[in-house]
């Protein structure tokens, strides 16, 4: 692999800025590593080339010329295929947005742009990002780089993937339901949720809305970061987006004595699952590290994890009836040559072009909204869902940071089922509005990775990066090793 791969994105943009290394050069370095690993793990919808390299010639002259250097100028990003690009496809892995064109850019890739990145490509996800597997896309599977015959998680499988196997430094993802952390855990990298309202949806296809959130995925903890910082920020055309100031996530990130100074909650339900035994391991020799680097570890008490996974079912479902609405064969996307009535046209073009997964969601969040389910489902789970984000925050008079394994399986293989608990810890961050990030923690015997998770109160993501850092630094999982592939 091209040493330009293994640099770490704040090198790289420096010596890309002082004319050490060319951007083309990087770009050329990526597409050449695509060439080789693409067609084992699958990660890219569609790639831009040719477009890339313009892009980077077009820096490398403006550099030339003197121009301001941006935070990430000149450095490759993979882009989920539900973030809009102007001018540029976006399908969301659906049939349905199949010719959809992007008519503008979401907020987040105005950023990116503005900070001088390039756009290597498109990556695979579950269709509209409903699952965590990338087998729902409805245009191919994604295998997870450590071993091709397992999944990469999901659903920014693609993202996840792309960048564990060093095609590219970085990529964006969305999380609704762990969707960055959980395949950033199965994949052996650093997968960051922000604290909801901190980076702009605005551009991103929504799954569930009180839940969605775009993040970032990193080889390692600065670059998660450093791009955080590049797109968050207040965006008057997000409602949700809290008015913060400009924040350098980086910013004294190495902080030697963070650790010293926090109290960090295990929860007390954690074995209460069915949990891998060497996740269970792997993560007890982690808390022990935290010990000796002199934070306090306390047992915290949360008994409404045990329904977050009916919780997050049914509200995800009603969002995700109400959003995918839109999606009528009329405004937008694939319309059926088949209908012979209005309602016959939405009904087939909807029919043709969903996949099952999608559909099944439509059908489940429709009925916990219909007249008769409303007050019994969808208002009782949002009756749980504060009761849930009280206990959280009772246990946050207890401890800074909650810790636990990222997830509590391994990545199975294509066409096996997780069961529904696995991803629980990381679900109740986006049911609270909490940030999330997890960390590669260690191999197990399968040569396979398993990452853990820390979870801050709303809006300490600052602090959240520099726990998760000097937990990185400690873990002793080697952050420069790449899948041979
Ligand atoms: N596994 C979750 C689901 O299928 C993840 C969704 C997400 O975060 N986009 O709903």
């Amino acid at each position: 692999m091209n040493e330009i791969l293994k640099m770490k994105v704040k090198e790289l943009k420096t010596k890309i800025c002082s004319d050490e290394i060319k951007s083309e050069d990087a770009v050329k370095a990526c597409f050449e590593h695509i060439r080789k690993a693409e067609p084992k793990v699958k990660a890219f919808l569609k790639l831009n080339e040719d477009h890339s390299l313009k892009q980077a010639e077009e820096v490398d002259n403006k550099l030339k010329s003197g121009a301001k250097c941006g935070l990430l100028e000149g450095v490759p990003i993979g882009i989920k295929d539900n973030i809009m690009v102007k001018g540029e496809s976006m399908t969301s892995a659906s049939k349905y947005l199949e010719n959809y064109v992007s008519p503008y850019d979401a907020t987040v890739i105005e950023k990116l742009k503005d900070a001088g990145a390039i756009f290597v490509g498109r990556t695979n996800m579950d269709e509209f990002a409903m699952g965590g597997s990338t087998e729902t896309s409805a245009y191919q599977k994604t295998a997870n780089p450590w071993d091709i015959e397992r999944i990469p998680g999901g659903s920014s499988g693609g993202s996840a993937a792309a960048v564990a196997s060093g095609m590219v430094p970085f990529a964006l993802g969305s999380d609704t339901g762990g969707s960055i952390r959980q395949p950033a855990g199965f994949c052996g990298i650093v997968g960051y949720k922000p604290s909801y309202g901190l980076i702009s949806r605005y551009g991103a296809c929504a799954l569930a809305s009180s839940f969605d959130q775009i993040g970032t995925f990193a080889k390692d903890v600065t670059d998660a970061a450093l791009l955080t910082s590049v797109i968050a920020g207040k965006d008057y055309r997000d409602p949700v987006c809290e008015p913060n100031e400009w924040i350098d996530y980086t910013n004294d990130i190495d902080n030697p004595d963070i650790l010293k100074t926090l109290k960090i909650g295990v929860p007390k339900q954690l074995f209460d699952y069915k949990i891998d035994s060497e996740i269970a391991k792997y993560f007890n020799d982690a808390v022990n590290k935290i010990k000796l680097e002199g934070a306090e570890v306390v047992e915290i008490d949360v008994p409404a994890y045990k329904y977050v996974p009916a919780l997050y079912k049914v509200i995800m479902c009603a969002e995700v009836s109400a959003n995918i609405a839109t999606f009528d064969g009329i405004r937008y996307g694939y319309r059926s040559p088949n209908g012979i009535n209005l309602n016959d046209e939405y009904a087939k073009s909807r029919a043709e072009s969903l996949g099952y997964e999608v559909k099944k969601r439509i059908l489940f969040g429709t009925y916990v909204l219909g007249a008769k389910n409303y007050h019994r489902c969808y208002h009782q789970a949002q009756k749980v869902r504060t009761l849930l984000i009280n206990q959280i925050i009772d246990a946050y008079k207890k401890c800074d940071f909650i810790f636990s394994p990222a997830t509590l399986q391994m990545p199975v293989k294509f066409g096996e089922i997780l069961p529904e608990e696995c991803d629980i810890f990381l679900i109740a961050a986006n049911l609270a509005g909490l940030p999330g990030i997890t960390v590669p923690c260690s191999f197990t015997s399968t040569g396979m990775p398993m990452g853990v998770h820390f979870m801050g109160a709303r809006f300490s993501d600052a602090k959240l990066f520099k726990v998760a850092r000097s937990f990185e630094k400690i873990s002793g999982f080697d952050t420069s090793k790449y899948p041979v592939l």
